[in-house]
C-alpha cells in the first residue's frame, strides 16, 4: 500500500495547545480521539510515523519565568510536560490498535525509553508509532526545533507541522481578506518575507539540511491522510517550487 503515498517516513508535529481544544484546558479527549483516528489512516497506508508532541497546554518556560520561576528551571517543566502529553497520545494511538513507544530525551526508566537513534529508527520500521518527549532534553529550544532535529536524525521525508490554520498565507487571512495561501514557497522566501512558520532555529534546522516542511490544518477532518497522498493541501516549504 505504502506506493499510493508521497511520504514513507513522517515527523508529526502537534502543538501542546492545540491539544487542549476550545476549553483551553490541558488535554481534550475529542482532540485526542480525532488526532488519533487520523493518524491510524496514515499508519494503515504503511507510513512511518513520528510523532513530537508540544507542551503548552500544560507549561511553558517563558511564561513560568514572567511568573517568577526561574527559566532553566521552567524550561525542564515544560520539557516533562511534554512527556505528559506524549503519554496521553500514546494510551489514545494503543486504544485505536495502534503500537507505540514513548523515546524521552530524559532518562525516566519506569515511564518510556530514553531516546536512541538507532533504536527509534528500528521501531519505526517495525511499524510502531514513536513519540518524542522531553523535547530534545535541553533548555532554550522548543519543539519545534525538537521536531526538525529528530526528523533529520531518523531521515525522515518531512516535517508535518499540523496547526489551527490550513497553511502559510499571503497575509494574515483574518485581518485581509484578500490573502491567498501558497501552495508552495521556498525557505528563502519564507525568511525574506519574514513569514513565521517555525521558530528561527527550527526553521534554520530544515533549510540547511533540506528536509521539506508542511504547514498543514490537523483540526480538518481528513487532511492528514490527502497530504500523505499528495493533494494540495496546507504549504509546502521547500529549497524549490516547481
Ligand atoms: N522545551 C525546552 N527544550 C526543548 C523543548 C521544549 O526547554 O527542547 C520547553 C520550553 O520551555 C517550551 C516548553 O518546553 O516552552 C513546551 O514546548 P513548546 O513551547 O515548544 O510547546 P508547543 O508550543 O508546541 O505547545
Amino acid at each position: 500500500m505504502t506506493s499510493q503515498t508521497k511520504y514513507k517516513r513522517i515527523l508529526l508535529k502537534l502543538s501542546g495547545e492545540a491539544l487542549a481544544g476550545p476549553t483551553g484546558y490541558h488535554i481534550d479527549p475529542a482532540v485526542l480521539e480525532q488526532y488519533s483516528k487520523e493518524i491510524k489512516k496514515v499508519v494503515d497506508m504503511g507510513v512511518q510515523v513520528a510523532i513530537v508532541i508540544g507542551g503548552g497546554n500544560i507549561f511553558r518556560g517563558v511564561s513560568g519565568e514572567r511568573s517568577g520561576i526561574d527559566r532553566v528551571q521552567g524550561d525542564y517543566m515544560g520539557m516533562l510536560a511534554t512527556v505528559i502529553n506524549a503519554m496521553a497520545i500514546q494510551s489514545s494511538l494503543e486504544k485505536h490498535g495502534m503500537y507505540t513507544r514513548v523515546m524521552s530525551a530524559i532518562k525516566m526508566e519506569q515511564v518510556c525509553e530514553p531516546y536512541v537513534r538507532r533504536r527509534a529508527v528500528r521501531h519505526l520500521e517495525k511499524g510502531r508509532v514513536v513519540i518524542f518527549g522531553a523535547g530534545m532534553g535541553n533548555p532554550y529550544f522548543t519543539t519545534d526545533s525538537t521536531a526538525a532535529l529528530r526528523a533529520i536524525e531518523i531521515e525522515a521525508d518531512a516535517v508535518l507541522k499540523g496547526t489551527k490554520v490550513d497553511g502559510v498565507y499571503t497575509a494574515d487571512p483574518m485581518k485581509d481578506k484578500t490573502a491567498t495561501r501558497y501552495t508552495c514557497i521556498t525557505f528563502e522566501d519564507v525568511y525574506e518575507k519574514k513569514l513565521s512558520v517555525m521558530d528561527l532555529t527550527a526553521f534554520t534546522l530544515c533549510q540547511e539540511n533540506n528536509l521539506p516542511i508542511i504547514v498543514f490544518n490537523m483540526n480538518q477532518g481528513g487532511s492528514l491522510v490527502r497530504l500523505i497522498q499528495g493533494e494540495d493541501v496546507g504549504t509546502l516549504i521547500s529549497a524549490e517550487c516547481a
